[in-house]
């Protein structure tokens, strides 16, 4: 199809280029957050303020899984350091397995297997001195899934304390009878996904102070970095795939599966580490009086999960990131046979992530698909189910494993700001899933939206997450700031786009932005002010509705008027369909709306006369479009 010369008129064209080259920063800001940027933890140009700081925690843990009976045990040492200018009295941690316990808050049922006592902590010291976990206990006290520990001397700025604790609970049963868990738990097949499973420093910044958000089962996570060194005590015949790298791979891998993990390290293509004929002969894991004792070690990572079973298939291969490679493996049930395809296809979407959209190297040196339920992603692992076709098997793994860059590298708070989490996943992988599935999922964005737009409970999307759940969160969190993204990349043109979002995940790698930060780093990276893009896509309710409102038709010309009857700016997109049957089209991106205007006309230039117009394009939302089509009369 042939695009075809046209013309705004003037009036809209002068106003058009009057206000490029200012990065503005007058967005509606609340107190609360105004107050970071006024103390220069923020700053205005979108990049961390020069008092900018953030705390770490530091993990030592070891564990040990009895399956029969669902026990997990463990002890951990953390050490905390306090980079605040604050002195903290308190520290928080969060106990999320607390959810399952009978009674307590969350957003849907749970399987009546997954209803469990929550985390039992038996041993609990900081800064050296035993802490009392005795019900009113002022030294250590359980609020839903927080545990408040108040230190024996105030931890001050610049300072650190240790932390040490012993704790165990029930793994909860997600699939199979009684089940029904969100994101972690045991699986009919016998295999678990271990995650939320150890005491966890809960975020202390410079917006909000701690974190005190109690895990629901719908509202996602808010992580401080740390590294992590994990010893996992488990009985033998399992495989372990955990977030880090298995430091003690010579310890726990018989022959010839150690020299085939070693080589598929550095192998362009897939290595069968363990076949599906050996997944179900001798364990391929060596073992001493019946368990195994797995090591991983992971550096500058929110969060550890791992998962085990017996009798999987275990797949690598190594794919270029930038200038490094990253060991890429999958492990699944022989009986998930799409799941022969993952190595190969996680392979090709860590390179796309890294060369394309966004462009950054995958910024772990690991990732594993690990072939569990459903779709959740942790640091350097993946938890999966399989689904009931291609589209969405493909779907599935490239957007968890997208998550790596948020809200893993760039550390957002997907509590409050779901959409910087599932809406940059949603919107990263599109052109790896359209090449492995032939599906482009930002049309299913388009459409999914313009239901729901403008409908009572389409909420701006600054208004936090946990004002959401369920069908409203599905969008909120995904696809409408999906849509919103797309349709600024067509405004912004996909380079200087790719270059602003480049910039803000260079900007706030391995630190905690805020939705005001993305905007501000694109304005200010670009050198455009678009907040007359933000404003309406983030700030304000409403909703996309173009329509064809007038039409001129004349001989080799046709004006065309386009009004925004919703407030949403949307591109515009004419087919035109000439008599005779052939066809042009006319496009312009959102910034036609750039001055608020709320009509545009189009000049149309044709060889033949004008039969029929129709307004809108696939992946272009429209919440009416009973109003986007005109037909010459007669
Ligand atoms: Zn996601």
């Amino acid at each position: 199809m042939r695009r075809f010369r046209y013309c705004f008129f003037p009036l809209l064209a002068l106003l058009l280029f009057s206000q490029a080259n200012s990065t503005g920063t007058d967005l509606y800001m609340p107190r609360d957050i105004r107050r970071a940027y006024d103390r220069g933890t923020r700053s205005l140009t979108g990049a961390p303020g020069t008092a900018y700081w953030q705390n770490k925690a530091d993990y030592r843990i070891r564990v040990s899984i009895d399956p029969v009976s669902r026990l997990l045990r463990g002890e951990e040492t953390v050490v905390y350091r306090n980079n605040s200018p604050d002195t903290l009295r308190q520290l928080v941690l969060k106990l999320h397995q607390n959810m399952n316990r009978a009674g307590a808050a969350r957003w849907s049922p749970l399987g009546e297997r997954a209803v469990t006592d929550g985390m039992r902590i038996s041993r609990l010291a900081a800064g050296g001195a035993e802490r009392k976990l005795f019900p009113g206990s002022e030294e250590a006290q359980v609020e839903q899934g927080n545990l408040i520990v108040t230190l024996p001397l105030p931890l001050a700025p610049k300072a650190s304390v240790e932390l040490t604790a012993a704790w165990e609970f029930t793994i909860p049963v997600t699939t199979g009878e009684g089940g029904g868990n969100p994101r972690m738990g045991t699986y009919e097949n016998g295999s678990m996904f271990i995650a939320y499973w150890y005491p966890k420093l809960a975020v202390y910044d410079d917006v909000h102070g701690w974190d005190m958000h109690s895990y629901d089962g719908e509202h996602e996570f808010y992580s401080d970095y740390g590294d992590f060194e994990v010893e996992l005590t488990i009985p033998e015949r399992y495989g372990v795939w955990a977030t880090g790298i298995l430091s003690n791979a010579g310890d726990v891998l018989r022959e010839p599966y150690l020299a085939r993990y070693r080589s598929a390290q550095k192998s362009d293509t897939v290595v069968r580490i363990v076949n599906e004929a050996e997944a179900s002969g001798m364990s391929p894991y060596l073992s001493t009086s019946g368990k195994t004792v797995w090591k991983f070690r992971a550096e500058d990572v929110p969060d550890f999960a791992f998962g085990l079973a017996r009798g999987y298939c275990w797949d690598g291969v190594s794919a270029k990131a930038g200038d490094t490679r990253v060991f890429v493996d999958a492990a699944y049930d022989p009986a998930s046979k799409s799941f022969l395809e993952v190595a190969a296809e996680a392979r090709e979407t860590v390179e796309m992530l890294s060369a394309a959209r966004p462009g950054v190297p995958f910024p772990y040196p690991a990732i594993t698909v690990f072939n569990g339920y459903y779709g959740m992603e942790f640091p350097m692992i993946v938890n999966d189910g399989e689904f009931p076709n291609r589209i969405l098997n493909v779907y599935v793994h490239a957007h968890e494993i997208a998550h790596n860059y948020f809200p893993f590298m760039v550390g957002v708070n997907e509590t409050r700001y779901a959409w910087m989490d599932e809406g940059l996943a949603y919107f990263l992988p599109v052109d790896v899933q359209k090449k492995q599935s032939n599906y482009d999922h930002m049309i299913r964005a388009a459409r999914g939206y313009e239901r729901f737009a403008g409908t009572e409970e389409d909420y701006p999307l600054l208004v936090p997450a946990i004002a959401s759940g369920g069908d409203n969160l599905q969008v909120l969190a995904y696809i409408k700031p999906a849509t919103a993204l797309n349709i600024l990349r067509d405004a912004m043109g996909a380079e200087a786009f790719d270059a602003a979002l480049r910039g803000f995940i260079t900007r706030w790698k391995g630190r905690h932005p805020i939705p005001w930060d993305f905007f501000y780093s694109f304005n200010d990276v670009s050198g455009i002010d678009w907040n007359w893009f933000w404003r309406p896509w983030f700030f304000e309710p409403g909703y996309p509705d173009l329509a064809i409102s007038k039409v001129n038709a004349r001989d080799g010309m046709t004006e065309v008027t386009v009004t925004r009857k919703g407030s949403m700016p949307v591109p515009v997109h004419i087919e035109v369909t000439l008599d005779g049957g052939a066809t042009q089209s006319v496009s312009e991106t959102a910034a036609v709306w750039k001055t608020g205007a709320t009509e545009a006309t189009f000049r149309i230039e044709h060889t033949a006369a004008v039969n029929s117009l129709r307004l809108g394009d696939t992946w272009i939302p429209d919440s009416d479009p009973s109003n986007n089509t005109w037909k010459k009369e007669g």
